[in-house]
Parts: structure tokens; sequence; C-alpha cells
């Protein structure tokens, strides 16, 4: 039998075209062509006031932190249910990591946690849109206007996915793309960060070029590029980008095909629902979202287990998602928990990631729900 894996990397065809491209032009050094390509593309997508690519998602987030300019003992609300680079990037920084609960719903940051764990010294709101679905942006960013606070998306899992028809990553100071090849669009390892207020830009243009201002060098606007500031590298090599570009020219297909995969799912899986042995994600009215992500929850962890080495003897493909960070050596030793973790653990347990890519067959999705149709109304169960 045919293994159906969890996650295939995007592929549409073009990309080797597009980096032979960029090898023949022998400028293979970062925002050439297709870095510029892929970031005018994705500043038209979210107006966004600048789209920078970036060296991957983790350092979109890294910037976005700098860009903070945090002292240490400054608190950074976040939730504990994310991966480890929405933490590292403010723990880099020397912040304190406040941990709050999700919504049992979409896994999503609780608003009324952020309102509980808010103190003097909070800087900085992290809300992490999982599986592409929003957080409630109506009310986080009602929360960081009173109380004066920054606003920092991490929306690796979100590009092209919308909040009230706006797209996620635009609502806050700074949103965080991944161009990982697990997500919806890959550059094999990249990123982007959104600049939504123009007084970042320069800035930004110099932490991300190893503190110079060549970024305004090679615009003309400058006669010669100094070291301004502090900066590193995070550049990616056009030969990535024009990888990307690849996937950006296809993006809306590739979009529709995940979605479409999705729907099937939902579809059919259903019927085990309404029978009570599992549930199915939520995707609230004001949310379009881009099916990076198709989960389930089952009972228990026990299930899940369970549930999980039925599929693989299938060779069917699934994975977990997050261990709580606040329970992780670094989440100890950097953050706390703030108040009483109803949600986080309890639904992170039960949460079982299926199959999902561009180009998942429609035959493939049927097996993948057979197999959980065996495992719960089978004979072996
Ligand atoms: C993938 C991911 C990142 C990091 O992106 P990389 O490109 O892998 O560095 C950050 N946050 C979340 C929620 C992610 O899923």
């Amino acid at each position: 039998m045919e293994t159906i894996y969890f996650n295939v990397p995007p592929f549409t065809g073009n990309e080797l075209k597009y980096v032979e491209e960029a090898i023949n032009s022998h400028h293979i050094c970062g925002d050439n062509q297709f870095c510029k390509k892929c970031s005018e593309w994705l500043e038209k997508d979210t107006g966004a006031a600048r789209v920078l690519l970036t060296t991957s998602g983790s350092h979109a987030l890294d910037m976005a932190a700098q860009l903070c300019e945090l002292k240490p003992g400054d608190e950074v609300i976040l939730p504990s249910y994310t991966f480890s680079s929405t933490a590292n990037a403010f723990a880099l920084v020397g912040a304190t990591l406040v941990f709050v609960d999700i919504l049992p719903d979409t896994m999503n940051i609780d608003p009324d946690a952020i309102e509980r764990a808010i103190t003097d010294k909070t800087k900085v709101i992290c809300a992490v849109h999982y599986a592409g679905v929003g957080c409630d942006m109506e009310r986080i960013c009602k929360i960081a206007e009173e109380h004066n606070l920054i606003l920092v998306e991490d929306a690796a899992h979100a590009v092209l996915a919308d909040y009230n028809g706006k797209r996620l990553g635009t609502y806050g100071r700074f949103g965080c793309y991944s161009f990982h090849e697990t997500k919806n669009y890959s550059m094999g390892e990249g990123g982007a960060i959104l600049l939504n207020n123009p007084e970042d830009i320069e800035k930004a243009e110099i932490l991300r070029e190893k503190g110079t201002d060549r970024s305004r060098f090679l615009l003309g606007l400058v006669d010669k590029y100094t070291w301004r500031d502090k900066g590193s590298s995070y550049v990616p090599s056009d030969m990535n980008a024009a990888y990307l570009w690849a996937q950006l020219q296809m993006a809306h297909e590739i979009n529709n095909d995940r979605l479409r995969s999705w729907a099937r799912y939902y579809e059919l899986l259903t019927p085990l629902k309404e029978k009570g042995y599992l549930e199915l994600p939520y995707i609230p009215e004001n949310s379009k979202h881009n099916a990076h992500m198709f989960y389930i929850k089952v009972d228990n962890i026990d299930v899940r287990t369970k549930l999980s080495s039925f599929l693989s003897d299938r060779e069917v493909k699934t994975a977990f998602h997050y261990v709580p960070l606040h329970s992780a050596p670094a989440g100890l030793k950097y953050g706390r928990f703030d108040s009483e973790d109803k949600v986080t653990t309890k639904e992170s347990e039960r949460l079982l990631r299926l199959p999902m890519y561009y180009g998942l067959k429609d035959e493939d999705v049927i097996r993948v729900c057979d197999g959980i149709k065996a495992f719960f109304e089978g004979e072996n169960k």
C-alpha cells in the first residue's frame, strides 16, 4: 500500500526554471530580482506598508522582537500552545514570557486571559493564528490599544488567510510569515516580516542588512553605505526566493486545492462527529482560513495514541502538535503561565493532524477517513 505522508512540500513545476534563472543572472545573493518579485507580490496581496523576505519565519519573529525595543523585565503575553520560535524571539531579547491559555474551539489565544495577564510591565501581545484561522482580532486590537501595547502577529500558518476581510498579519504593528517546507508556500527555509507602520521600515531594513543602510544605497538614496546600528543578516538568497516565486504565482490555485481537501475531510468526517467519536475544527464566521491544517480532536491522549498507530499501520501518517511551552524546560526558565491552564494541556493532548498538502488526492482523503471510521467502528476496535 502506498504511504500517505503527513506533509509533502509544495511543488508547482516552475521552481527549477526560476532557480536556474537566478543562477544565470549571476546575482544569487539577496534582494535581487526574485526577492523583489516576491516582496512586491506580498505587499500587493496584504496591503502591508512593506514586506521584507527573511531567512526564516523564526528570523521574522526575531526581527519583530528586536524592533519592539524591549528592556529586560518587560513582559510579553503569548499563548503556551505555539512553536518554540514564537517564544524564542522574545526570550532572546531578554523579555519575560507570560504564557496564557487558549480557547478550546479555535486553539487561539483567549482575549480574557490576555486581559487578566496584563501588568504594568507588559509591553507586547503576540497572537498566533493557529491553523491559519484568525484570533479574535477585534478584541485583541482593542486590548492592545487600550493598554498601549505593541501587537505582533505570528502568522506563520496564515498566508492568504483573512479576518473580517483583511489579511492576517496586517492587524498588528508586525506580522510574521513562514515559508518553511511544512507551510502552505515554501522556499525550503524562509519567511517574511510585514511592516504595517511605515515608521518601522528604515530601522527594519538596517536590522536586516547587517546594521547597514545598504537597502537605501541600492535604491540610490545614499551614495555609500555605512554601519548605522545593530543588525544581522536576515536576507535570503535569490535562489530560495526563485523557488518561492513559482509558488506565489500559483498561490490561489494552491490555496483552492488545499481548501478542497479540507472541505472533503470535513464532509467525510461529519458522520463520525455526529456519533460523538471526534470533534472537527471550528471556523468563526468572520474568518477566511487557508486550510493550513486539518485536525480532529478525540477523547483523550490514549485514544489519540491508538488512533495514530492504527492509521500508521495502514500507511497513513498523522502528527500531533505543540507540547505546551510553559511546561518545557526553557518555558520554565524564561517565563510563567498566568493563572490556570484549563485548556492548553488538555486540548493539545486530544489533537491529531491529518495529512494535508498541495496536491493531496481525493482518493487519499477518502482512505484517511475510511481508516478513522474503521478505528471507531471496525471489528477489531
Ligand atoms: C513554522 C512556524 C514558525 C517558524 O517558522 P520557520 O520558518 O520554521 O522558522 C513560527 N511560528 C509558528 C507558529 C510556526 O508554525
